[in-house]
Formats: C-alpha cells, structure tokens, sequence
C-alpha cells in the first residue's frame, strides 16, 4: 500500500494531482505536525520536519511521520559540512539513497529504513536562510527531480504558515509555561488565596485555603451564602462584603474568620482588582503568631512569681485610673492601697527563700480573694504591692485592708506542719477629681505606709485629705 504511494511521487501527472488534492488541507487551524503527517500521507513519506531559526538564533524542530527522529538528530544533520560547504547556493537537495544514514546513528532503526530524502530552504531573504523543510521516503525514488519540484511547491505555499505556525505554538507553550508557572504558585504559595463572583460563588480556592479553613472548594460551593460559613455574625459578614465589593483593599487588614471546626482565626487579608474587574482575595493566616504575641503581651505585664501586675503594668495601669477619673465626674474618685511586708528579711532569713516567694504568693492570693473584681494588684518592689479600687473612698479601702490582717491570721501561710502568719502594714491615698500626678500620689502612698512602719507596723495608716 506504501509503496504504491510513493510512486505517486515518480509519475508527475499523479505527483501533480496528489499536490493539488493536499494543498487545500494544509492551512493554519491544524498544527505544524499535523501537516506534516497530512503531508506524509498525501505522498507517502515515512518523516516530514521542519526547522526553523528562532530570532534568538535556536533551531526548532517539528518532526512527524513513523520513524521517530529528535529534534537534535535534525539540527545535527543541518550542521553537516555537505550542508554548509554549499551553503549559499542551493535551495534544493535530494538524496537518492541512503539519507538514514546521513540523519541517525547505526543503532537507529531509521538509518536503514530511509533511503530517498529531499531537504528544502524555506526561503532565503537577503541570502539568509530562514529554515528548512525535509521530506524522506523508505524507497528509492527514481524520479527525484518530480520530488524536487512538488516539495519546492509545497514551501512556498507553507513557508509563511510553517513561521506563523511555529511562532504560535511558541506563544502557546510560552503562554503555557506562565500559566503552569502562576498555577503551582497559585496551590502551592502557603498564602491564601480566593475568589468569589458577584453571585457570591467560589471561584478559586487554592490548597491553603482548604487547609487553614477546613471547607473543601466543593463544600462551599454547595453553600448558598459561602460568607456565612466564615462570618456567621449578619453585620461582620457586611462589613466584609464592603470591604471586598465596594473598596477593594490594597494594604492587608485584619480579620478573623472561622474554621470549620469553630475555632477562631486571625487573618490579614488585602483584595486586588484584577483587569477582568474580579477580585482575588490573598490573605496571611496569623493565628498562631496572633496568639504568640498576645502571650509575650501578657508575660510582659505580669510579674511571674505571684500573678498580679508587674511594676509598669501597674503604674500605667495607675494612669489610666487617673485619665478615666478625669475624664468623668468632678466627685468620681479612686483609692491606692500600697502593702509593704513587715520584717519578710526575717522570714526569709527563718523560712528560706522558697518559702519566702510561697508567702509573696500566699499574700496575693489573699487579697484577691478580698479585693473586688475592677480592682487591679501589682508588684511594685520586693514584697511591696499596690491595689487600685475604683470608686472607693480611703475608709473603705482601709477596711478591706483591716479584713486582709484577718485573712492572714485566720488562713496563715501551711509550710509542712507549721504555719506562717504574716504582718503587713499599709498607705492608703483617695485620689479626687483630676487635680494630681502619678509621682505625687505615690509619694504619699509611701508616706502613709512609711507612718504605719514607724508607729508600730501591723496596721494601715490613710493619708489625711485628698490628693
Ligand atoms: P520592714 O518591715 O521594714 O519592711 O522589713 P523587711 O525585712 O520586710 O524589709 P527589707 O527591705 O529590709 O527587706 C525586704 C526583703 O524582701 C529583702 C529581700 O530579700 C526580700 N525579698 C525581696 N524580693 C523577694 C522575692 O522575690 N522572694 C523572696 N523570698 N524574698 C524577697
Ligand atoms: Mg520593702
Ligand atoms: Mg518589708
């Protein structure tokens, strides 16, 4: 059957009409290698390619046909030194035989297979050859010069489209190449990353989503209102919806959705306009690093042995006592209990130091027992301490500090079976209005405490007037 093919191309009448019956099917919808197989089969060919110089000076090839050949078996054959010793002037060559030989190695099955061959310029502009096209048969053509012709034919009619075609389906690779490139950015940046169309469906739902949210793209599909799995509360979900819809946000905000599993997450979020005028939500989930810090803020304000405030935390938590106080009613007041330890060298001396820190401890816990919840307790020193109680005056602030003496003698410190009854003597200040400083307060803080160590410790002295 092959055979009574490739005599096509040793009768000219045949080779002509064979010609004419192709042409019409090689135009540019199909793809280079198409043709080349159409052509392959129009004139019974066993390998068609053409090579075609890339403007950055490469080769590409596009091979077709039943004997397999790479595109560097092409290349190398081009480079041959027959090829380049007449560089110039042909624009035709044919082989009678033995053309596998000039194109593959031994080992190759084609070396012995191909014999006749015919290798043409594409054209040559200002003697610049622009690239080739080459036809081999299994036979031995004895009229090459028919050859000759139909394949001169076939290049002019496609050496515009071999070009146009070439250059297309290096767009289309170069395209594919960006699109696999942005697609595995797109799945595999540990990023959030969505989108969602005017009808409120899942466009896109990239791998990180799916793991920091739990919700597969085909779960919230399902859902008529997919927001509403995220932000259950009417009013967030609003300010959301503003936020994506009505002004897309470039800088990243906070927000915090839910998981599927109920937990609460902190994410920050931007939203790029896209040309299309859809919008692509990235976002950064910072739960874990959210949660870190919130820890680091609250070891920072705390003082570790005993769980009240540190020294800084509560001076300012002082001022803020004092800015609110300002802030309302001229009569709106406050009152700053400081405790100092009586004779707690000794104890330490006594007890040891561990027992020491278990008194410091005990001594907290009891007045947090004692002290209302607004209240606020720091650790200004050693075993010194400072307890803020909104809106209460001094009287009832040395009241309470009458009821921690009790506390303490009813519920001494247990070390093994002995019990340790602490002393502890007091200043109380009632700070009025807003006509005071922080420095001032705690100067006479300290002064009412130092009158109770003076006049006999074990006692709580309030500082006459108002501050
Ligand atoms: P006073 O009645 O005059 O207040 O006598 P005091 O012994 O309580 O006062 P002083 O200032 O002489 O001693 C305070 C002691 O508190 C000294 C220090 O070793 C101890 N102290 C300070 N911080 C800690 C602590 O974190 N743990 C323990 N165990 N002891 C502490
Ligand atoms: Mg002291
Ligand atoms: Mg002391």
């Amino acid at each position: 059957m092959k055979k009574k093919r490739c005599e096509i191309v040793n009768d000219s009448m045949q080779a002509l009409h064979a010609l004419a019956k192709l042409m019409p099917q090689l135009h540019t919808q199909c793809s280079l290698a198409e043709m080349l197989e159409t052509i392959n089969r129009s004139l019974g060919a066993s390998l068609a390619w053409v090579s075609v110089n890339d403007n950055d000076g490469l080769h590409r090839v596009v091979c077709a046909g039943e004997v397999a050949c790479h595109s560097f078996e092409a290349a190398d054959f081009l480079a041959g030194t027959l090829l380049q010793r007449h560089h110039r002037s042909w624009r035709v060559i044919y082989w009678k035989e033995n053309i596998g030989r000039a194109l593959f190695p031994p080992q190759h099955p084609g070396y012995t297979q191909l014999q006749s061959g015919v290798l043409c310029k594409l054209s040559t502009h200002d003697w610049h050859c622009r690239g080739y096209f080459f036809l081999a048969f299994d036979e031995k053509l004895y009229s090459l010069p028919i050859l000759k012709n139909i394949v001169v034919v076939l290049v002019e009619k496609l050496k515009d489209y071999f070009e146009e075609i070439i250059a297309r389906e290096k767009t289309a690779q170069e395209m594919q190449r960006v699109v696999t490139q942005y697609k595995t950015l797109f799945e595999r940046a540990p990023v959030l990353m969505n989108s969602f169309d005017k009808f409120n469906r899942c466009v896109l739902w990239n791998a990180e989503c799916e793991k920091v949210f739990g919700w597969t793209m085909a779960e919230i599909g399902a859902h008529a209102d997919p927001l509403s799995l995220f932000y259950p509360d009417p009013e967030e979900r609003r300010r959301v919806r503003e936020s994506v819809n009505v002004s897309p946000l470039k800088d990243m905000y906070e927000w915090h959705p839910l998981r599927k599993d109920g937990t609460k997450l902190t994410v920050l979020w931007s939203n790029i306009l896209l040309p299309d005028n859809s919008i692509l939500n990235i976002g950064l989930d910072i739960t874990e690093r959210k949660k870190a810090e919130q820890q680091l803020e609250v070891k920072a304000t705390i003082d570790d042995l005993t769980g009240c405030f540190n020294r800084s935390a509560i001076l300012q938590q002082l001022e803020l006592a004092q800015s609110a106080n300002a802030r309302q009613e001229p009569n709106s007041h406050f009152s700053v209990l400081m405790f100092d330890l009586d004779f707690f060298k000794q104890i330490n001396d006594e007890w040891g130091h561990q027992v020491g820190d278990a008194a410091l401890l005990h001594f907290c816990d009891c007045i947090r027992e004692l002290a209302p919840s607004d209240s606020a307790l720091g650790r200004v020193g050693g075993e010194e301490f400072l307890l803020l109680l909104a809106q209460t005056h001094c009287h009832d602030a040395a009241q309470l500090s009458a009821r921690l003496h009790t506390t303490l003698k009813t519920k001494p410190l247990r070390v093994g079976e002995k019990k340790l009854e602490l002393s502890f003597s007091a200043g109380v200040v009632e700070v009025c209005g807003d006509q005071f400083d922080t420095s001032a307060l705690l100067t006479r803080a300290d002064k009412a405490l130092y009158d109770a160590k003076r006049t006999g410790r074990g006692k709580t002295v309030v500082a006459a007037g108002y501050l």
